[in-house]
């Protein structure tokens, strides 16, 4: 069948997109679900920082690629083998589709699925190759998604089942803002009533950190970022304090010394090295933003052992999405997690170029991008 798709096409040109176009939005044909997978037409889709870095040259990936990866959408049709899916359920999709018995999925590790992760690098779906292409040249999957398209088909191991009465448009930033940001907060570290917390950069993620710690019941809880609307925006979600970035000295007097637990969820040197000193003794720093391949993480190796501190990886929060998800969407029916008031702004898979100029300009929080309907 016919697809619209937003295809990157070369990565690493220079800012703005609007006017270097290294994406395109592309009629591509998408063949049916194989066995174990499902065609899903798409409702909404967000855009996130790791499509930048895609597209900037710093998460580098094969082209031709049909870039997304946030995303929800209702089920059409279903592949031979999957018979825990319906037509017509609504499914929230996620960006590691895991296989369910590699050693990482067999130890309760579903976001570090070794073969979803190689799949996600190859650009295929996890059952190996491409679904979609162009004048019958394949053309590459976004971590198995692909969500800036009208229809996509994904592996049942990418897929969600999450209850109807959740709009397309808010279900869609479970999948990766929501799931990332919660997840560092409650399942790489456990945050109690009380602990300090301290969330580093106020995209989709980190303002889902900053909403998962407040719901957990942090105090202090200080949020960080140059952008004032942001900040503003994190305090309305149950931030105590927000500062601009650098702010290392009064973050350390507002958490008494350190925090117990800081998130970094920028992806920048400057910022980690920031998080680790605002970090408290016996502290977490807990890294969630993607850094460039050819960065190196520098801390003083005595503060680590004489303070012991903890310095975690956090990868889509360290969640088991099919667990996670669905209890993430009982607290947003019950009005604890507003994950909808991450949405700066509401566009059509046309508008992606100058989406990304303003998610780089750092004014834009979640893009939804809607494809049209057919
Ligand atoms: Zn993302
Ligand atoms: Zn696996």
């Amino acid at each position: 069948m016919k697809v619209t798709s937003v295809v990157l096409t070369a990565m690493g040109l220079p800012r703005p997109y609007a006017d270097s176009r290294p994406v395109e939005v592309m009629e591509l044909d998408l063949s049916g679900p194989q066995a174990g997978e499902l065609l899903v037409r798409v409702e909404a889709s967000g855009l996130c920082h790791s499509d930048l870095s895609v597209v900037d040259g710093s998460r580098p990936r094969p082209l031709p690629m049909a870039l997304g990866h946030e995303a929800a959408g209702i089920v059409e049709e279903i592949g031979a083998g999957v018979h825990d899916v319906a037509v017509g359920d609504r499914v929230v999709l996620v960006f590691v589709p895991s296989c369910g018995s590699c050693p990482e999925c067999s130890s309760g590790q579903p976001a570090l699925c070794r073969r979803g992760a190689a799949s996600n690098t190859a650009g295929e779906l996890l059952q190996g190759g491409r679904r979609l292409s162009r004048d019958g040249s394949p053309v590459h999957h976004h971590l198995g998604v692909s969500a800036f398209s009208s229809r996509v088909v994904v592996d049942r191991g990418s897929a969600v089942v999450v209850p109807s009465d959740v709009p397309g448009e808010t279900a869609a930033l479970f999948g990766c803002a929501l799931l990332t940001g919660t997840g560092a907060v409650e399942s790489t570290v456990q945050v109690r009533p009380g602990d300090s917390v301290v969330v580093v950069g106020l995209g989709g993620v980190g303002l889902s950190a900053v909403m998962g710690a407040a719901l957990a019941g942090a105090d202090p809880l200080v949020a960080v970022d140059p952008v004032e609307a942001k900040r503003a925006l994190a305090l309305s979600l149950g931030a105590s304090h927000a500062v601009e970035p650098g702010s290392v000295d009064e973050v350390r007097d507002l958490t008494s010394g350190g925090a117990r637990y800081v998130v970094e969820a920028v992806g920048h040197e400057q910022a980690m090295a920031d998080a680790f000193a605002m970090t408290g003794r016996g502290g977490s720093t807990v890294l969630v933003g993607l850094p460039h391949p050819s960065r190196m993480l520098s801390v003083p190796a005595v503060q680590v052992v004489a303070e012991a501190r903890k310095v975690l990886g956090s990868y889509m929060g360290s969640a088991a999405p099919q667990r996670d998800i669905p209890r993430l969407v009982r607290l947003w029916q019950d009005g604890r997690l507003p994950v909808e008031r991450l949405t700066s702004a509401v566009l059509s898979l046309e508008d992606t170029p100058r989406a990304l100029d303003d998610l780089a300009a750092g004014s834009a929080v979640r893009q939804l991008l809607l494809p049209r309907r057919d």
